[in-house]
């Protein structure tokens, strides 16, 4: 394992830009849709005392061969502190002959990739004269979606919202440093939902901070927390009021609270069917069908956008070490 590509969250950064992301996670979903990714439910350990989780998440995606598996932890309380609450590695292997190629920084992959997804279910789904844009949580998640949905639409007002304001005060401050745009820390998740055209739920909540009742007609939801089967960041009110898309249908169907609930609740139908958003990728059926329509995005994430990044991130850096001269650079993944 001698010329294992070792490469850091600012190798991601450097080599991985949003916009590329969001191509990749689009070229990703498509080929999910077809068929050409084997990708089987992620396991999770949770730790006793429910300080934090250990998520693996093996995929194969063939178009271009990636093999790869994420370990990642999820610290809740990490929040806040020096280290990020979701931590981990992402292991590329090569395809051809099962060779670890490469070890990757998977904190800032997560952090891309998951905001790069939202953003093609939000230019398929949003309206495009979206300008009014609500954050439901300041994390990682708040300040990466906020860079992608700012790439997609025409963005002019944010209102972003935390458990604890002085959080998203912060949030505030440092966003408005890196956009052009308008933004506001409120005190209250209905005061950021009411009148937004995009709204992002990206908290570490198990219950919601997400009413049907502030949802405009016309609007468009990302729900990217909660990712169990008793956890969720939208009422039953707006899940049966919205058109609703998945990442992978198998895996909401088996994790998603935020559709699961509703559904032993009688609100969605116990035959419910989501529908994927890798086919409306690849127009296999419709997004938005109305103005006036609600749409709801459950992301959960899936283990083969992460190894579609690693591939891509190992192709760039051993080009960039190439171009370089470096003599390492001549394996293949
Ligand atoms: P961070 O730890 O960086 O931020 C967490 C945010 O959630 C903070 O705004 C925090 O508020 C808020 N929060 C935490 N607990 C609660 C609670 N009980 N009620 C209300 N708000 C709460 O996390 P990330 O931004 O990295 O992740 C956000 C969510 O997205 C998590 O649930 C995470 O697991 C999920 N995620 C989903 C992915 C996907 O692919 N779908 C990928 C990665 C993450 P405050 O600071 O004010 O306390």
């Amino acid at each position: 394992m001698n010329d294992l590509l070792v490469l850091s969250a600012e190798d991601v950064t450097r080599l991985l830009s949003m916009d590329d992301c969001i191509g990749l996670m689009e070229a990703t979903l498509a080929s999910l849709a077809h068929g050409k990714a084997v990708l089987p439910l992620r396991t999770v350990i949770p730790l006793p005392g429910g300080a934090g989780w250990l998520y693996t998440m093996p995929a194969f995606a063939a178009d271009p061969p990636a093999l790869a598996v994420k370990l990642i932890t999820i610290f809740p309380g990490n929040h806040g502190g020096p280290l990020p609450s979701h931590q981990g590695v992402l292991l590329l292997f090569d395809a051809e002959n099962g060779r670890p190629a490469a070890l990757i920084d998977a904190t800032e992959v997560t952090a891309l990739r998951t905001a790069a997804v939202s953003a093609v279910a939000t230019r398929l789904l949003a309206r495009s004269d979206a300008t009014e844009l609500a954050l439901i949580g300041a994390g990682v998640q708040a300040r990466t979606h906020l860079d992608a949905l700012r790439r997609i639409l025409p963005i002019r007002r944010v209102r972003v919202w935390s458990r604890d304001f002085a959080h998203a005060r912060e949030f505030a401050e440092r966003a408005r440093a890196l956009h052009d745009v308008e933004i506001e820390a409120v005190p209250d998740a209905g005061q950021a939902a009411v009148g937004a055209d995009v709204i992002c739920t990206v908290t570490g909540s198990r219950t919601p901070v997400l009413r049907g009742e502030w949802v405009k007609d016309g609007a468009h939801v990302n729900a990217v927390g909660a990712s169990t089967p008793d956890a969720r960041e939208v009422d039953s009110a707006l899940a049966g009021r919205a058109r609703i898309f998945v990442d992978q249908r198998d895996a909401a169907l088996a994790e998603a609270g935020d559709i699961l609930i509703p559904m032993r609740e009688g609100v969605l139908p116990a035959d419910f069917t989501p529908v994927e958003i890798g086919d409306v990728v690849t127009g296999r059926a419709p997004g938005r069908r109305a103005p006036a329509e609600v749409t709801l995005f459950k992301s959960l994430g899936l283990a083969v956008e992460d190894a579609a990044c690693a591939r891509l991130l190992f192709d760039r850096a051993q080009s960039a070490a190439s171009a370089r001269g470096d003599p390492t650079a001549e394996t293949s993944g």
